[in-house]
């Protein structure tokens, strides 16, 4: 473990990157102290005695001599009870307790613990003396929150033990709550571990998603769906609708656990999350969405280099989450600054620049990051499978998709959101694009759709997108000749499109009803609008008049479906298609 402690000189600052002699026997990533401030710093590359220190707070006023300590330790988080509810910084700083220690600008080089060492939790054993257990097996419980049950795992690094003894009580994260027989001898177990955040946690197996997040976002669920332990990438131009849409999945995503890492500057994008993520609410238990969430978010005095951090702490804690068993979603907001951050230390560690001066491990960093993503199966000899999901904001300059780090991302995760301004113009709510978003596991997902949805709902989400792909092409003809070009039937494909986009896709976030759709609401609206547009079809095809089937009323019932509430719709959907067989009939017999 940690080597008699190695002290080097600082030879050079450069921002956030110091330079320092005399680190012979330092590993990568190692964690060091940098200067007589004790700033804290990670080592990112080691040329003979020479490392290269990515520092996570400001170096203004540090200088050449000053000494640099190696603590012989990577960069780890502290993992416990304590975690949900509380806001850290990249290096798992908690905010409220640096803020209490230094003001709200925080004094550098402070140190101070992930997890409350005071605080007493109740912990409940799972097993008994002479148990035998293995790594990953779920020694006892402790309710963390209302609304998260803790469960005490068996470390990694044991492979197979007898539990000597073990008992209910109230314990402090460091107290031992258990001893365990090891071949290697006695192995007290705490509440707290410790996990570098650069390795991913072990599982015994990735499994390949096929189970829904279901987010209650009808243009998501039904069109672009992600998958529990999926990817997906959102890119977010200003006033899209960015932050709507991630209040909305942390609300109501079928998740346990929400980490949430904003990796913006302070002031600006992240005030807004620091600030709107603890006044949320969860919709299904009416309690603080804190109760289930982790925020990480940098300080304001502290420089770029923090971010990639951030990334890691965060996905570390959710992993931890996932391996207990539940499923995870995670966001980071966004991924743009990350990468900014490893090129402005890419160059000033004068790496060969790859495009647009990102490094040339750009996409292969995005893509350690994203791996971690997964529905996996689970240490512990109980079989749990728990799932992460990753969403990852893009913040591309100028809207402009093409440039490397949205190009990088999108090579990586199998769902794209596209956010697009022109619609958050228009009102159009959530500003999904649905003509250049995907999901690349919609296929994947068809059998459950089939199952949980409706066993035709695949054939009527592919009927609805063509016929919003046909749109476009008619709007062009339009655009160009005008209306009087088309045919009824034509014409009547605009109609169902603009029904398919106003009655379905649009979808308030604000409205008591509309915030959330169930999928048996959204196959209920689907199917109403395409047994619309199929029965009025059929008339064109009798003769009768485009203008008259649009005058039918039941064309207003289909328009407040949306807003229809849950308990009313299943009488709601057959009275609907009722009237618009019956409806449609009559029109044809007179
Ligand atoms: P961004 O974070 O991308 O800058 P916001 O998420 O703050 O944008 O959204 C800007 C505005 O758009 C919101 O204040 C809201 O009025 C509107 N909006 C966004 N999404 C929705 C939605 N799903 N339903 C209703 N209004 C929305």
């Amino acid at each position: 473990m940690a080597h008699s402690q190695i002290a080097g000189r600082i030879v050079k600052v450069s921002g956030p990157l110091v330079v320092a002699s005399g680190m012979a026997g330092c590993r990568m990533f190692d964690v060091v102290r940098v200067g007589e401030k004790k700033l804290i710093g990670e080592i990112i590359e080691l040329k003979g005695d020479t490392a290269s220190i990515q520092v996570y707070e400001e170096t203004s006023g540090v200088g050449p001599g000053e000494p640099v300590v190696s603590t012989g330790v990577p960069l780890s988080v502290e993992l416990g009870p304590g975690l949900i509810g509380s806001i850290f910084d990249g290096i798992q700083r908690p905010l409220n307790v640096i803020e209490q220690m230094a003001g709200a600008f925080i004094a550098r080089g402070l140190e101070a613990p992930g997890l409350d060492r005071e605080k007493r939790w109740h912990f409940v054993p799972l097993v008994k003396a002479g148990d035998e257990v293995v790594a990953g097996d779920i020694l006892g419980t402790v309710q963390e929150t209302p609304l998260v049950a803790h469960r005490v795992m068996v470390p990694p690094d044991v492979e197979s033990a007898r539990v000597r003894d073990i008992a209910e009580g109230d314990y402090t994260v460091t107290d031992t709550v258990a001893r365990l027989e090891t071949s290697a001898g006695v192995r007290e177990i705490t509440m707290l571990q410790r996990w570098p955040v650069r390795v991913s946690r072990p599982v015994k197996e990735k499994l390949p998603p096929t189970e829904q997040l279901v987010t209650g976002q009808r243009v998501i669920d039904a069109f672009f769906p992600i998958a529990k332990g999926g990817t997906a990438c959102v890119p977010g131009p200003f006033g899209s609708g960015k932050t709507v849409i991630q209040h909305q999945l942390a609300k109501w995503a079928n998740a346990d656990i929400i980490v949430f890492i904003g990796c913006g500057e302070r002031g600006n994008e992240m005030t807004d999350v620091l600030l709107e993520f603890p006044e949320l609410t969860d919709p299904r238990s009416g309690r603080p969405l804190m109760e289930r969430t982790i925020l990480v978010a940098n300080t304001s005095n502290m420089p770029v280099a923090a971010r990639e951090a951030s990334i890691y702490t965060g996905i570390t804690l959710a992993e931890y989450y996932r391996d207990m068993g539940y499923d995870v979603a995670l966001m980071a907001d966004s991924t743009s600054r990350w990468a900014e951050a490893l090129r402005e230390i890419s160059g000033r560690l004068e790496e060969m620049p790859g495009e647009e001066g990102y490094p040339a491990y750009l996409g292969s960093r995005l893509a350690e990051f994203y791996e971690r993503a997964g529905k996996a199966r689970l240490l512990g000899k109980d079989e749990r499978v728990g799932a992460l999901s990753v969403i990852g904001a893009v913040s591309p300059p100028g809207g402009d998709l093409s440039e490397p780090v949205t190009q990088a991302t999108l090579r990586i995760v199998k769902v794209f959101w596209g956010l697009d301004d022109r619609l958050a113009a228009r009102k159009h709510f959530p500003a999904i694009n649905w003509l250049t978003s995907y999901s690349l596991y919609t296929e994947r997902l068809d059998n459950y759709f089939r199952e949980a949805v409706g066993k035709d709902f695949p054939e009527m989400r592919d009927e609805a997108m063509s016929i919003l792909q046909e749109e476009q092409e008619l709007s062009e003809i339009v655009r160009l000749v005008g209306l009087d070009a088309l045919s009824p039937r034509q014409r009547l494909i605009l109609e169902t499109a603009k029904s398919l986009r106003e009655d379905f896709l649009y979808q308030s976030a604000f409205h008591d009803i509309d915030t959330y759709c169930s999928q048996r609401k959204q196959y209920g609206i689907l199917k109403v609008i395409l047994e619309f547009h199929h029965n009025a079809l059929a008339l064109l095809d009798k003769g009768e008049k485009l203008e008259k089937i649009l005058g039918l009323k039941v064309r207003e019932r289909i328009a407040r479906a949306r807003v229809t509430p849950e308990n009313e719709w299943p009488g709601e959907f057959e009275g609907i298609l009722a009237e618009i067989r019956k409806g449609l009939a009559d029109e044809a017999a007179t």
